[in-house]
């Protein structure tokens, strides 16, 4: 047991918005923030490596945020497991993980929202309404409560990382909203806590998102500037997987995220499909 020792001594875990404030008091600045909603994988890593390299303190949060679930099924079957979850943090030397009950992040009476607009409308905005309010409205808290320099969040959701950088900006909010690279399982798969859901045949055929976005970026490459013929690639490259059940696809300006009639400039193509029960997201920035 020299090592969950070891771990104890390192970690510190607080559970209330009080304790939060009095472990960061004192804390070597800057502080660099990792929101999650745990079952940790090699994605999250990547950005607690990237806080703890760049900040004197790294702070990751754990909290499953009902409010940015569309439907109550989703948030039951969300994974949890924090007993591993805290081993990775203790693994990547973070100083301090916050993951605090329902209550503690919306106490009784709890009755404000964030609401982004443009950038919060198209796509995952779309498909599941409410869901960027409720994403908006846990990080301002969580920015408000830990006060960090910088926060690290995943390219994977692009969408999420405008719509924080909006928020943060229109808010007045101290904090420094960074984009980290998707991490991608050597098939192309980006990780994602929700792939545990994936039966063995669904896992097979989870790769499509990614190779349908990297045949349409090879289009664009070889000179494709029609939106509407990217699209149709990636539709026709996701039709060729009989499990997949295409929500959206999507070639968007990079700053608005509307979608473009022809790509002269940033762009973000993206998609979402349903694998049997399992939604997944992927995109591609270009150039
Ligand atoms: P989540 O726990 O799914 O809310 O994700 C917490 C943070 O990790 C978000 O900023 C995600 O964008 C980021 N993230 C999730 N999956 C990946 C991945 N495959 N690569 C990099 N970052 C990721």
């Amino acid at each position: 047991m020299r090592v969950a020792a070891s771990i104890d001594r390192r970690l510190k875990v607080v559970r209330t918005r009080r304790e939060l404030r009095e472990a960061l008091a004192n804390a070597p600045r800057p502080v660099g923030l990792v929101p999650t909603m745990g079952w940790l994988h090699e994605g999250h890593r990547s950005l607690m490596q990237r806080a703890r390299a760049e900040n004197a303190t790294s702070v990751v949060t754990i909290f499953v945020n009902p409010r940015q679930f569309n439907s109550p099924e989703d948030l039951a079957r969300y994974p949890r497991n924090e007993a591993r979850d805290l081993a990775m943090c203790a693994e990547e030397a973070v100083d301090l993980v916050f993951a605090p009950a329902v209550d503690e992040v919306y106490p009784p009476g709890f009755d404000t929202s964030v609401s982004v607009g443009e950038i919060a409308g198209p796509l995952e905005g779309a498909a599941r309404p409410g869901h960027f309010d409720g994403v908006a409205t846990v990080v301002a808290i969580l920015f408000a409560l830990v006060g960090a320099e910088r926060a690290y969040f995943g390219q994977k959701d692009a969408q999420q990382v405008m719509v924080v950088r909006r928020m943060a900006l229109d808010l007045a909010l101290p904090t420094e909203v960074i984009a980290c690279p998707t991490v991608r399982e050597p098939d192309g798969l980006a990780l994602s806590s929700r792939n545990v859901h994936l039966s063995p045949k669904e896992r097979a055929a989870a790769p499509v998102l990614n190779r349908a976005l990297q045949v349409a970026r090879a289009r664009w490459q070889a000179g494709q500037r029609s939106a509407d013929a990217l699209r149709a690639v990636l539709r026709e490259e996701l039709a060729a997987e009989p499990l997949a059940n295409v929500d959206y696809v999507s070639v968007a300006d990079g700053h608005t995220l509307a979608e473009l009639d022809r790509v002269d400039g940033p762009a973000l193509i993206s998609v979402a499909v349903r694998l049997g029960t399992t939604r997944l997201i992927d995109n591609e920035p270009l150039p």
